[in-house]
């Protein structure tokens, strides 16, 4: 299968051949012929799997061939402010031939004043994290009564930050007549929920379960003292094969006072959670894509959504409690076909916490000391 055979109009096939995508990934070929159609889609997807793609290019085809009425015509709601920026950079790679589509991205911690200018110069796609979104429809910058399209993005995070009543709310917004897309990367209760309440009739497409790890992705345990493991992290970080990582950790403090210790220790480290401010983050984020910074420490709400090619190894400080947080977070590494590594640092008292990772993926994980 190739981009040709999917339908896409020849400003698409240009842009994406530009991107030097050669093959579409399985969730592009499944998803693009429906929503091409106009149908509503439920895809069970990561990031690294091309959902953007999947859902863009047949937005962007829609917008270049049909009229509208003025007016937003597609939404996209994302949960954090990294993966909304993606989202809209994306639009700007699949969309450089088609210049008459414009597309502008709004998310909070950032003045309002920018952003509402932009909006107010015209929009056709706006992409959006779910706050921001509901300040700005409060204020009567944006109206929602023209959307055609509609993308809930990674729509397990959205339940897991929170923001799920904000997200039914903006739905109320939008016309009920429109296209529908979700995709998530597990699908709880509350997200099947959700998706028969706001999907007509979707067909359901689903690529690398969340339930099975990437076999790409080498999983080690290691078996550590709560007290010791700063110090069996820099041990495994004197490996020189670690080239970039990111070192999970429960707390935004965590992550401050690792990334202090590994900066002492002449490892350059640099630290994203939610109490940085944003330009601090885009610093830190563009200093590890670029290489100056070999280990980034995250907190999971700020590493959702982060994409960089090229992250040898994952290295969670602490055993996610959630384990569907375990998935995401080893799901940073082996990306774009590459492999990776995750190591787990696990006291004694996080052990239970092993046996509902190893439910959920169905792999036996064995602790090594
Ligand atoms: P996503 O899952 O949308 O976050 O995409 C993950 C990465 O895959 C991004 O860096 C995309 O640029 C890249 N990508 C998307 N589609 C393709 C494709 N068909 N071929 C190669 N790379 C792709």
């Amino acid at each position: 299968m190739n981009f040709d055979e999917l339908g896409l109009i020849e400003p698409l096939r240009l842009a994406v051949t530009a991107a030097g995508y050669t093959v579409p990934t399985p969730i592009q070929v499944a998803s693009i012929p429906v929503l091409l159609l106009g149908g509503d889609l439920c895809g069970t997807a990561q990031t690294g799997t091309g959902k953007t793609a999947a859902f863009a290019l047949p937005i962007l085809q829609r917008l270049a061939t049909t009229p509208g009425t003025g007016g937003i015509r597609a939404l996209i709601l994302a949960p954090t402010r990294e993966l909304a920026v993606q989202i809209n950079e994306a639009f700007a790679v699949y969309g450089r031939n088609l210049p008459d589509v414009r597309h502008a991205v709004v998310f909070g911690g950032m003045g309002m004043r920018a952003q509402r200018r932009a909006i107010e110069a015209g929009v056709d796609v706006l992409v959006a994290t779910p706050g921001r979104l509901l300040d700005l429809c409060g204020q009567g910058v944006v109206r929602l009564d023209k959307v055609e399209c509609f993308v809930l993005d990674e729509a397990d995070r959205m339940l897991d930050m929170g923001f799920i009543n904000d997200v039914r709310t903006l739905i109320k917004r939008l016309p009920a007549r429109r296209q529908t897309v979700l995709f998530s990367a597990t699908l709880p209760k509350d997200i099947e929920q959700l998706v028969k309440q706001i999907l007509r009739n979707p067909t359901r497409v689903s690529v690398a379960p969340a339930s099975s790890v990437a076999d790409r992705i080498q999983q080690t345990i290691r078996l550590v003292e709560k007290g010791a493991k700063g110090t069996v992290l820099l041990q495994i970080l004197a490996d020189p094969a670690i080239t970039r990582a990111v070192v999970f950790t429960r707390t935004r403090h965590g992550a401050d006072r690792i990334a202090a210790r590994l900066r002492t220790s002449r490892i350059s480290a640099e630290a994203i959670h939610a109490d940085r401010t944003q330009p601090e983050r885009a610093r830190a984020m563009a200093d590890f894509t670029q290489g100056f910074t070999r280990v980034l420490v995250a907190t999971d709400i700020a590493a959702r959504g982060i994409d960089i090619d090229g992250i040898t190894h994952v290295i969670n400080f602490d055993v996610p409690n959630v384990p569907e947080t375990y998935v995401h977070r080893i799901g940073r590494t082996a990306r774009a076909g590459a492999a990776g590594h995750a190591i787990t640092l696990c006291s004694t008292e996080e052990l239970p916490y092993l046996k509902d990772i190893e439910r959920l993926t169905k792999q036996k994980i064995v602790p090594t000391a």
